[in-house]
């Protein structure tokens, strides 16, 4: 078994600075001592992105940057391990599924909440349970480990800032989870794939959260200059305050001017139904297209996937209802 290390930076490698945390960890040494006695010695290569990144630094081309690391080393290890910081990993693990859906190979990715110089840190046991994962021949696709906790990569989310327990997949049960021995749940889920993408560039996508008594003059402030697709985080199952005339005039707008308008949920766990209440029906008649069950970070990293591929209008919808590589359940499709 080899394994290639793409490290992007992250709090796990991570040093104190008078400014406060910054990468600067000797990482190639310390992984090193990771795999002293154990097989995989010696059968571990490893690329860093230049600059490395506090993942909240993180933009399209980063994801591109690991895309391009792990395509460039396909031939030569049997699974890939992405270092990369906790806040922007699940957005990253989407993207990477997207891009990678035709990649044959498992791509893990880890972090951890201290650095790993810190006595009692996380990193070892997450570095060292991505690469058990990596090296199963149960797991395939793009998958995240923290905290003892293997995921879906498309289907996670940061839900805490400081446990070590970091990460979920609110909408659909773990991959696996460590002991002796581990439990495995279920495989990751395929999609259809996409044949030759082309390569993440960034994207004006406006993210907007829906909060009561929030105004039409604001809502439109949000939306200029014009952005390349809207994602509206409603309440529930896809409701928005539709009885404020002016509110659904900004919307029907940005339909005039085909802008795409995704409505997803600020529930961790939901299910988008445009027109299940009177509240989310005008969406439905807007053409606003459902995000189902992804989380935002699928979702969001979706959206410019899609961009980045060129498509617009029918085409995009379209594959917001189509799963690339198990970002999301479809009605119908249990
Ligand atoms: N700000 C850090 C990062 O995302 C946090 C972490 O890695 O835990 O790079």
């Amino acid at each position: 078994m080899r394994i290639h290390v793409t490290y992007a930076g992250g709090t796990i490698g991570m040093v104190d600075s008078p400014d406060g945390l910054r990468p600067g960890a000797d990482m190639a040494s310390w992984l090193n001592t990771q795999f002293d006695g154990i097989e995989l010695k010696g059968h571990v290569s490893m690329s860093q992105l230049s600059p490395l990144v506090d993942s909240s630094e993180t933009t399209p081309i980063h994801w591109q940057m690991i895309i391009d690391d792990i395509r460039a080393h396909g031939d030569e290890a049997d699974a890939f391990l992405v270092l990369h910081g906790t806040d922007t990993m699940a957005y990253s693990a989407a993207a990477l599924s997207y891009a990678l859906a035709d990649f044959t190979k498992p791509i893990v990715l880890t972090g951890s909440q201290y650095p790993l110089g810190v006595v009692g840190t996380d990193a070892s046991a997450n570095v060292t349970g991505a690469l058990r994962a990596a090296g199963s021949s149960q797991v395939s696709g793009v998958t995240l480990f923290f905290g003892h906790m293997l995921l879906a990569g498309n289907r996670s989310t940061k839900t805490s800032s400081w446990a070590f327990a970091g990460f979920d997949s609110p909408s659909t049960l773990p991959i696996a989870r460590t002991g002796a021995p581990w439990r495995w749940y279920h495989s990751v889920e395929a999609g259809e794939g996409w044949a030759n993408p082309t390569p993440y560039a960034r994207h004006d996508v406006a993210v907007v959260d829906i909060v009561p008594g929030l105004s039409a003059a604001r809502l439109r402030s949000m939306f200029t200059p014009l952005p390349e697709a809207v994602i509206i985080r409603a309440y529930g199952v896809g409701n928005i305050p539709a009885s404020d005339p002016g509110f659904v005039d900004v919307l029907q707008e940005l339909r005039e001017a085909e802008v795409p308008l995704i409505v997803a949920s600020q529930c961790h766990q939901a299910e988008v139904v445009l027109g299940h209440y009177e509240a989310g029906s005008t969406l439905a008649r807007l053409g606003a297209i459902s995000a189902h069950d992804m989380t935002l970070e699928a979702l969001y990293a979706k959206t410019i996937f899609l961009l980045s591929q060129g498509l617009q209008g029918e085409e995009f919808a379209q594959w917001m209802d189509r799963s690339i590589a198990g970002e999301v359940s479809l009605p119908g499709i249990a």
